[in-house]
């Protein structure tokens, strides 16, 4: 894999998925996509996925494909063509990479409940560079402020929908402290739940743990790290976590699709010890993800 580092800023690259397993086309990034009555809008109702594309491929699809058809089980929106998706993100990736196809970028599938006048959902794939910041974070970690979600997501089955208004005043809120990302917790039992938009992993020697409970999005990138290292002799294990617990590990990360690993460098003002193995963690998930 080369230019991991340096992505040269492009154009993102769209392209439309006709919702009920039709054509896929593109669509100019200058031109308007949504309309003024689409529920993405009004409502911030429906959902979406972000992948990360390395080297001319869409890193844990299966995964990725898996939670956007149960989000939209959980959200009763009509059951997406995956092969349509998958069509539309292989042709954004051909076009935005060319043909030597290195480098990394972000895609995001976004599946909205669509226009109020025409009850027919919106679909579209976009092909973009990755943030500077994300770049950043995986080399320097983040500082990280703790605190209670204080709403709950009605759905009955974990969803990953547009709705990330609160989680957002939530990081505005953390950054005006000095604080570069929030992990929330449960505000009955204060235990750990999750990162504003990432799943947290906690490693102790050989012991890989993140946070079971309610109301946890599951993570891609956490199930394939996990299962990677289970594979290669790691004790991998969903359980209970204290923010006590995360300051006596050797390392607390945030994972996610794009950012990938992010260590936790400070949490509520605590630093946390440079681990001597942070590499070896980073590799074993670009190996799960590079499967
Ligand atoms: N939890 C939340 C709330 C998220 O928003 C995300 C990703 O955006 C994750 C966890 C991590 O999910 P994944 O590893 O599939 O990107």
């Amino acid at each position: 894999m080369k230019n991991m580092e340096f992505t040269p800023r492009k154009e993102p690259v769209i392209y439309v998925v006709e919702p009920y397993g039709g054509s896929v086309r593109k669509h100019l990034p200058s031109l308007p996509l949504v309309y003024w009555d689409d529920a993405a809008v009004t409502r911030g109702d429906g959902i979406f996925e972000s992948l990360l594309i390395r080297d001319g491929k869409a890193a844990n699809l299966a995964r990725h494909g898996q939670r956007f058809i149960n989000s939209a089980l959980a959200l009763e929106l009509p059951e997406p063509q995956l092969e349509k998706w998958e069509e539309a993100t292989n042709l954004a990736i051909a076009d935005y990479f060319g043909p030597d196809g290195q480098g990394e970028a972000k895609c995001t599938w976004t599946y909205t409940r669509g226009r109020a006048s025409t009850g027919h959902p919106t679909a579209w794939v976009v092909v973009q560079p990755i943030d500077a910041k994300i770049i950043e974070q995986r080399a320097k970690g983040v500082k990280v402020m703790t605190t209670p979600r204080l709403w709950q997501v009605a759905e009955e089955l974990p969803a990953k929908t547009l709705n990330y208004a609160a989680t957002m005043a939530t990081l505005r809120l953390a950054r005006g402290k000095g604080f570069e990302d929030v992990i929330f917790t449960d505000p009955e039992t204060g235990l750990v739940l999750e990162g504003a938009t990432s799943t947290v992993v906690a490693v102790r020697g050989d012991k890989l743990r993140t946070p079971a409970g309610k109301g946890i999005l599951p993570g891609t990138t956490q199930a394939a790290l996990f299962e990677y290292a289970t594979e290669k002799g790691y004790r991998c294990k969903a359980k209970e976590i204290t923010p006590g617990y995360l300051e006596r590990s050797d390392s607390a990360w945030l994972v996610s699709s794009v950012r990938t690993a992010v260590r936790v460098t400070n949490l509520d003002g605590t630093r946390l010890k440079a681990p001597d193995n942070a590499a070896e963690i980073r590799d074993l998930l670009d190996a799960a993800l590079a499967r």
